[in-house]
């Protein structure tokens, strides 16, 4: 079973087994988590993206979706990369906000990933409500039959780990 934890910090500095970033669907960087794991982590990470996307992405990688990457200087073995929907009030995209977690995790099982730090996907430049995405964060994570041991959300502001710890103590049961 997936024990899933909360910290308040820095993705960047989590001793893990893969560290998810929230990725655009360009895959070559942008601003949020996703620079700072660029930076942090090297040019080796952007190289890995950039042959990703000539070979396999090259419409870019669709919001849902996950992929993998080694982790170049940060603490941990790989970086999967996933892309959020942008938040949309005339539409519910939860389902793709759920498959973030879920491609994500599966990503995890392949590599044999076991500790996995995650973001709040889509909670930043995609403006998600942060209530509600971490419902369907936890939601997806919980349901999911996965061998990752420690699903780590790591939340960069107060306000954002108080909603995960909400979200987290009112879970319907599975
Ligand atoms: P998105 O484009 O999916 O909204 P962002 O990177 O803009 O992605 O934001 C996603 C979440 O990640 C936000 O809640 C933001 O506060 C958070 N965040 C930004 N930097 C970091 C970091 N270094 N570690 C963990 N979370 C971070």
């Amino acid at each position: 079973m997936t024990n899933i934890t909360l910290a308040l910090g820095d993705i960047t500095e989590q001793r893990v087994d893969a560290i998810v970033n929230a990725a655009n669907s360009s895959l070559l960087g942008g601003g949020g988590v996703d620079g700072a794991i660029h930076r942090r982590g090297g040019p080796d990470i952007l190289d890995e993206c950039r042959d990703l996307r000539a070979s396999r992405y090259g419409k870019g990688l669709p919001a849902g979706r996950a992929v993998a990457t080694t982790a170049g200087r940060l603490p941990a073995r790989w970086v999967i990369h996933t892309v959020g929907p942008v938040f949309s009030t005339t539409e519910d995209r939860s389902a793709t906000l759920a498959s973030c977690y879920s491609e994500s995790l599966r990503i995890a099982d392949e590599l044999g990933a076991r500790t996995v730090a995650l973001p709040a996907v889509s909670t930043g430049v995609y403006r998600w409500p942060l209530d509600s995405a971490a419902r369907i964060a936890l939601t997806a994570v919980r349901d999911m039959g996965t061998s990752v041991t420690e699903a780590r959300f790591v939340l960069f502001d107060q306000r954002a780990y108080d909603a995960f710890e909400t979200a987290l103590n009112e879970l319907p049961p599975a």
